[in-house]
């Protein structure tokens, strides 16, 4: 049987919601609406770039990714090459929206960078994330905390995958509100259904007492 590589941005719906995860990588399932339409169309104008070199350092865009240590791959939007030794590799993403709290976006970039280590035998210490909505780039340290999260969420998210299991929506109603997916999981209904059968089972409970 082939071995099974998770897609690098699946480690981001993964960080979002679990179930959305589950419903695109597990279900297959997928809708589109404005936010990953406006996203799609970001990434097409970086991908059309062509390598090119300024000031010691190169640029290469949509290179390919892959970690066999890890079981992920994807493609990256920007990778510059420091061209001085030793050669630095510096990873960057682009994004539609802005900086967030939460560390979705780093998620993705520090995967990356795990790849990139295992292929060029480096190590990546930052990577930068380019927000379009703010026209705002933040440098992301790849410290050690960002690599433990991002490990476990590479771990967790595989276990779901070959478990093929769906866990219930998350529990951040306010989520929901952008998700691509909210027609096809149905979070209000399914909580609903979750309610009324914890009632019965609370009733129950008080039959039997
Ligand atoms: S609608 Fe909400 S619960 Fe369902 S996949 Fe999207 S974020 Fe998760």
């Amino acid at each position: 049987m082939d071995t099974y590589f998770l897609p690098i941005s699946a480690l981001q719906h993964y960080a979002y919601c679990p179930r959305q995860f589950a419903l695109i990588h597990v279900e297959q399932a997928w809708e589109e609406n404005y936010f990953t339409a406006d996203g799609r169309r970001l990434h097409e104008r970086v991908d059309d770039g062509e390598p090119e070199q300024r000031k010691g350092i190169r640029y290469e865009r949509s290179v390919l990714l892959r970690s066999e240590k890890h079981l992920i791959a994807g493609k990256m939007d920007l990778l510059e090459v420091h061209l001085e030794e030793p050669r630095k590799y510096f990873p960057v993403e682009y994004k539609r929206g802005k900086p967030k709290i939460e560390d979705w976006d780093r998620i993705q970039l520090c995967a990356q960078a795990l790849c990139i280590e295992e292929m060029q035998g480096t190590t990546v210490t930052e990577g930068a994330i380019w927000y379009w909505e703010t026209r705002q780039r933040e440098t992301v340290p790849i410290d050690a905390n960002l690599r433990t999260h991002t490990l476990d969420i590479i771990q967790t998210a595989y276990k779901i995958r070959q478990a093929g299991h769906t866990p219930p929506p998350t529990e951040n109603k306010r989520r929901c509100r952008a998700c691509s997916l909210k027609n096809l999981c149905q979070p209000d209904i399914y909580r609903q259904d979750r309610s009324a059968s914890y009632i019965e089972e609370l009733f129950a409970d008080e039959k039997i007492a």
